[in-house]
């Protein structure tokens, strides 16, 4: 690979890369991108970044090669983790990132949405850096997670293979310099650049409404310059630009490719994932402008199930038909292996009574976007507290989608795992009475705590269940004892131990149910 860096970094890049953080939940992709934030952007103006925009820039020191040009200096962070958002832009056509990162938790292992989250990074073929997260933990294995990967055909650089690894602990800050180098090696290698000289065009990546600016956008210029005054505008939303910030909220007059930048001057809230253009007048751009579609029609999507899948029905109402349109994209990316997901209806408008009742029907949760619930619905709902339907209105799509995703596995049943935490070699029984029993021994193996549940075994073999009602040493009463200590107990089971016995404690674990 250093051969190769090095032939490439003398063609200086002038656009800085836009990188994407993926990979499963938990795993720190959030704590991630705060950790950069906070390592490098350093509140000098403004008190730092105060809102949630979708995308900061850091300023890299120390780049690679003195080589490196201005330009490449800086990186632009898209700071809405998970592959959800980042596929449903891309769904919409969108370029959005340059590179990804794929954040593991080096204590814990390959899970379901890192595989969703390799699969995304694949399908929009662009270069991927694997994060080793969470290495300050005593139980972190970085080399074992890599050879997991290796399984799922992801061979990083030591395994062999192509792809840059790095070690990084969000929580302690530490191998982040090397993550943002590591970042501007990988993009020198893409010879990142774009067309200053073109029209203004880029992407939508957050959007909202304000009570007092009205609606605001956040967006990535890829191509062009843009410039306060500019008008612009998506398939739905058209602004003449009115101000332009950067992402600590400072007034800037012009935004160049890669950098995030907040428009305000929006007639309507653009859609995220929504490409915009800029245009010469208002009237040409109105002219591009794609009539908004009123209402769609029932059934929208309904897969049908396989008998023995659960399904979870959803009724979704939105702001308007680009809302919907990404809404659906994004569910859609939702894996439905184990549970179904199906629309039942997708309109655009306030959530009204004949949601309720279908919802009510066909045992649906109702989703709002940027939508109010009318007095109707609530009316027929409390008209019969037997109805139950679970309405949930969302400002922001990717809440939206967790929460569809969190119902999804809501209905999976929750996996039960069983931990062994001691063994004890039963000496002596004091005492019995109907299905209970004082019991002595030592313990063998691991730890012994009240309130466990035990196994009976005898001559190796499972005769019956029960738990650990008291504890005592000495008898005096105690919480803990730990392997090498007698211990006497009162059982409570469906069996009659006898001398010779090995009781084993363990715990159940309930896990919830993964998609
Ligand atoms: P996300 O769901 O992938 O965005 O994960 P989060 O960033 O919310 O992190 C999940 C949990 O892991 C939180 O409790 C974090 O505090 C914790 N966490 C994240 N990074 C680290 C790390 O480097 N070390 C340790 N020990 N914990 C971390």
């Amino acid at each position: 690979m250093t051969a190769k860096i090095k032939k490439t970094i003398e063609v200086s890049s002038k656009r800085s890369p836009v990188v994407v953080v993926l990979g499963h939940v938990d795993h720190g992709k959030s704590s991630l991108l705060e950790s950069i934030k906070d390592f490098k952007i350093i509140s000098k103006e403004s008190g730092g970044i105060t809102q949630h925009i979708g995308a900061y820039e850091v300023d890299v020191g120390n780049p690679p090669s003195p080589k490196t040009s201005e330009g490449q200096r800086k990186i632009t962070f898209l700071d809405t983790p998970g592959h959800e958002a980042f596929s449903a832009m891309r769904l919409r056509g969108a370029g959005v990132a340059d590179i990804a990162l794929l954040v593991v938790d080096a204590a814990q292992s390959v899970q379901p949405q890192t595989k969703e989250a390799i699969m995304a990074i694949k399908k929009a073929e662009i270069p991927m850096i694997v994060v080793l997260n969470k290495i300050d933990l005593p139980t972190a294995n970085p080399e074992k997670i890599k050879g997991e990967l290796v399984k799922i055909g992801v061979v990083v650089e030591s395994m062999g293979g192509q792809i840059p690894s790095v070690e990084v602990s969000a929580k302690e800050k530490t191998g982040i310099n090397e993550l943002l180098e590591i970042i501007l090696l990988v993009a020198d290698l893409q010879n990142l650049e774009s067309d200053t000289q073109s029209p203004a065009e880029g992407l939508v990546i957050e959007s909202y409404m304000e009570a007092l600016k009205g609606p605001v956008a956040t967006i990535i210029v890829e191509k062009g310059i843009l410039n306060k005054k500019d008008i612009i505008a998506t398939d739905l939303a058209l602004a003449k630009i009115k101000s332009l910030e950067d992402f600590l909220g400072k007034p800037i007059e012009s935004a160049y490719p890669s950098q995030p930048v907040i428009v305000l001057g929006f007639e309507s809230v653009p859609t995220v994932g929504e490409k915009f253009k800029s245009y010469k007048s208002i009237e040409e751009a109105r002219a591009k402008i794609k009539r908004e579609q009123p209402k769609r029609g029932l059934n929208v999507s309904v897969l049908e199930a396989a008998p023995e899948k659960k399904v979870s029905n959803i009724i979704l109402r939105g702001d308007c038909f680009g809302s919907l349109e990404a809404i659906e994209g994004m569910l859609k990316n939702l894996p439905q292996d184990k549970v179904n997901l199906r629309i039942l209806k997708s309109e655009v408008g306030d959530i009204n009574e004949s949601d309720g009742k279908l919802a009510e029907m066909s045992k649906a949760q109702i989703i709002g976007f940027r939508v109010k619930i009318d007095a109707g619905v609530l009316k027929f709902l409390k008209a019969d507290e037997q109805k139950k339907v679970r309405i949930k209105t969302f400002d922001v799509i990717y809440e939206l989608i967790q929460e569809v995703r969190n119902s999804m596995e809501k209905s999976l049943e929750a996996e039960i795992t069983r931990k062994e935490v001691g063994k004890l070699k039963t000496l002596l029984v004091f005492w019995a009475e109907k299905n209970r029993q004082i019991v002595g021994g030592k313990i063998t193996e691991g730890e012994f705590k009240k309130g466990l549940k035990l196994d009976v075994l005898r001559n190796e073999e499972k005769i019956g269940t029960g738990k650990i009602i008291n504890l005592q040493r000495d008898k005096k009463d105690v919480d803990l004892l730990k392997k090498g200590d007698e211990a006497g107990i009162l059982f409570e089971g469906n069996v009659k131990i006898e001398k010779g016995d090995i009781l084993v404690a363990h715990i159940e674990e309930r896990k919830k149910g993964e998609l």
